[in-house]
């Protein structure tokens, strides 16, 4: 069994969401279990990245979310005093990057003062790679696993009975001389996050007690994160600029704060003491974000389509060569927020620009038809 023993709070783990979510002081890092003993403190994770919330009050919006976890984690709290531990169920998370699903797992780990292990499906290589996690735990444990979807196949196998009976069943040994034995695991929470709930094997999703998908924010509460966030990070901003930085961050708390953290430069640039609204329409302005958060990256999938491919139907495949991208970033991080501005339509032929899309960029459908 010692070989199963393993960190699962690596430096790769760790690394996972460090490009956007780079923190300004401390090391680099991206989560961290919290530290054995009261189970209420040694977050490593609020010095590595200030501004990610550890409780629900200082998690804002994705309301209807929050009221129903918050019921589920004050019911499982109640029957620990008979269990020992709390018994809250397996959960499901999926949604666009960036929107908050892996701050929900630490805060569910700190309203339940437990522990929470990380890792994610890529650096999950084989099936014995899940039975050291799971059996590392301790009862009550929340163990996270983000990009679930990329779990490999029998990695994700061994999950099902690990999921429902809380038992791993291992193989010793080769040939003749293997045998079976049995493990009863400590009695943990699975929190999976995805950005394609749709790969996930049906299997491993219906054992799942509940699933929620994350919602775009609306401005307002972006807003309210960025004023947040700006305290923080010790950066004075108006409320004006606060709510430019809402509006032009496509609905993303992740991507709010990076604007959020750009304007800081814009506002040394121009000599000013305080990110205003000059500061932010400066900035806004050189970052080629357009008012309704599209980014050079969108402008140029939407263009591609129009452009060169009529307005589509076209593969994206074909999108990605064109635009020397990678299919699982435009599919991931581009498309899902064009979808909701109801810019593109995914369809079985393939990808097509709508009418809304061509007026945002002034143009007119019938012009471009060939
Ligand atoms: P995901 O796991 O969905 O990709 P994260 O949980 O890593 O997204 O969130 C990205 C960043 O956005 C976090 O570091 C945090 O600072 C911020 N964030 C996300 N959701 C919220 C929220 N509801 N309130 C405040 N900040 C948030």
């Amino acid at each position: 069994m010692g070989s199963f023993k393993k960190d699962f709070t690596t430096e790769d783990d760790k690394n996972i969401k460090n490009n956007e979510d780079e923190p300004l002081n401390g090391p680099a890092g991206f989560a961290s279990s919290k530290e054995e003993g009261n189970g209420t403190e040694g977050r490593q994770d609020s010095f590595d990245n200030p501004v990610r919330p550890t409780c629900f009050d200082e998690y804002i919006g994705q309301t209807k979310l929050k009221e129903n976890l918050l019921i589920f984690i004050n019911a499982s709290k109640k029957r620990s005093s008979v269990l020992g531990h709390h018994d809250l169920d397996h959960l499901l998370f999926f949604g666009p990057p960036g929107l908050g699903k892996t701050t929900l797992a630490n805060v569910i780990s700190h309203e339940l003062g437990v522990n929470i292990k990380i890792t994610s499906g890529p650096s999950i290589e084989k099936a014995g790679d899940i039975a050291a996690l799971l059996s590392s735990a301790s009862n009550g444990d929340i163990v996270f696993i983000d990009e679930i979807h990329r779990l490999p196949k029998p990695a994700a196998e061994m999950l099902y009975p690990a999921m429902e009976d809380f038992k791993l069943d291992i193989i010793i040994g080769e040939g003749a001389t293997a045998k079976s034995i049995r493990i009863s695991l400590p009695r943990f929470t699975l929190i999976g996050a995805t950005t394609r709930a749709g790969l996930i094997p049906s299997p491993l999703r219906d054992r799942f007690g509940f699933s929620s998908r994350l919602e775009y924010y609306e401005t307002g509460d972006l807003a309210k994160i960025v004023i947040r966030s700006a305290f923080l990070y010790g950066i004075k901003i108006d409320n004006e600029a606060a709510f430019e930085i809402a509006r032009r961050s496509r609905g993303t708390p992740r991507i709010a704060n990076r604007l959020l953290r750009r304007l800081r430069d814009y506002m040394f640039h121009l000599k000013r003491d305080a990110v205003n609204f000059d500061v932010a329409k400066f900035g806004i302005e050189n970052l080629g974000i357009d008012e309704l958060g599209l980014d050079n990256n969108d402008k140029l999938f939407l263009r591609t389509i129009i452009d060169k491919f009529g307005g589509g139907p076209v593969g994206i495949e074909t999108i990605a060569q064109a635009i020397n991208d990678e299919k699982d970033t435009l599919e991931d991080v581009v498309e899902p927020y064009l979808v909701s501005c109801g810019f593109i339509l995914r369809t079985k032929q393939g990808r097509i620009a709508t009418e809304l899309a061509y007026k945002h960029f002034g143009l007119k459908k019938e012009d471009f038809l060939f």
